[in-house]
């Protein structure tokens, strides 16, 4: 299976055997200001490189390709394979399947998703979630992505939307989001929404705070600072764990999952950090017998690439 994963600022690739295991990698920068001809055109060439390590070779054993799953921001119609309002590429609407087809040296069967949902049946196939049939995917990272599992499918919706936890206004006062909604989890469960919180706390000067002028601010540089015991760096990480508390509230209680698994640099760089609050907030906000047997663990998928390539399956 080849899995490209179309990110903001790269484009990760990789071929993967049916048991998950990653044997040929590509890489190579989005650079989604050249538009989306010249990205297209990009991904298809990685694939062709993949699929050639395979099928070049004068092995007669070769394996057979069993397709291309391809995960990509903005609303996705994996039926009719078209991508619409991939903000973070600046893409309107697209038919991505039949593009890339375009570039493709073979005949394979391609399937795109959301990155979210990609990493999410990543999750189900080879990662974390292994064995849970009905599990929540949150990946804290440049934004807030999302992915649920229940009763082994996953939930696409209507409109190809469903489990965009995101996008849930937790305050219709508050800021306001890339969407065009106010108060979305993802203008706080995020690393720009902490950064934006550290932001908001240092200027209302209740703490004293060692990231007090640091410029620019990394989110690294906050957790570091909050296993050092600073304070505001504590609060700001305590708020984002509180508000993704109640984003899980909400997975959990209308699926009753499982497991929910974190990924995200942000969500696995500070797991430790955010997770006990998060954990803390959920039990006070859903029935015991829905908290009682849910874990919540990191993310098992080295690669987003991995994710994307599990969709053939
Ligand atoms: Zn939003």
């Amino acid at each position: 299976m080849i899995g490209i994963d179309v990110g903001a600022t790269k484009i990760a690739a990789a071929l993967v055997s049916s048991a998950g295991e990653v044997l040929a990698t590509q890489r190579q920068e989005t650079r989604a200001w050249e538009g989306a001809e010249r990205v297209i055109a990009r991904m298809s060439v990685m694939a062709n490189q993949l699929i050639g390590s395979v099928l070049d070779s004068k092995n007669h054993s070769a394996p057979t390709l069993l397709g291309i799953g391809i995960g990509i921001p903005g609303e996705v119609n994996s039926q009719e394979g078209t991508v619409r309002d991939a903000v973070n590429l600046g893409w309107g609407e697209i038919n991505l399947v039949t593009e890339i087809r375009r570039g493709l040296d073979i005949d394979a069967a391609i399937q795109i998703d959301t990155d979210a949902n990609a990493s999410t049946l990543g999750e189900f196939h080879f990662g974390a979630a292994q064995g849970h049939n009905n599990f929540v995917y949150l990946s804290i990272g440049s934004g807030l992505g999302s992915g649920i599992f229940v009763n082994g499918f996953l939930v696409t919706g209507a409109t190809w939307k469903a489990a965009d936890l995101g996008h849930v206004s937790l305050n219709p006062e508050g800021r306001t989001c890339k969407c065009g909604q106010r108060g979305c989890a993802e203008t706080i469960v995020c690393g720009p929404g902490l950064l934006k919180l550290v932001g908001e706390y240092l200027d209302r000067g209740e703490y004293t705070s060692r990231l007090s002028g640091m410029e620019p601010l990394t989110t690294k540089q906050v957790i570091t600072a909050a296993r050092e015991g600073d304070e505001l760096a504590l609060a700001v990480l305590t708020e984002v764990g509180r508000h993704l508390g109640i984003v899980m509230t909400i997975a959990v209680s209308v699926t009753n999952p499982s497991l929910v698994v974190i990924g995200g640099g942000l969500g696995l760089a500070a797991f430790d950090l955010l997770v006990p609050v998060a954990k803390s907030e959920l039990q006070k906000r859903v029935l015991p017998v829905l908290y009682k047997h849910l874990e919540v663990v990191p993310s098992g998928l080295d690669s987003s690439a991995i994710g994307a390539a599990s969709m053939v399956l």
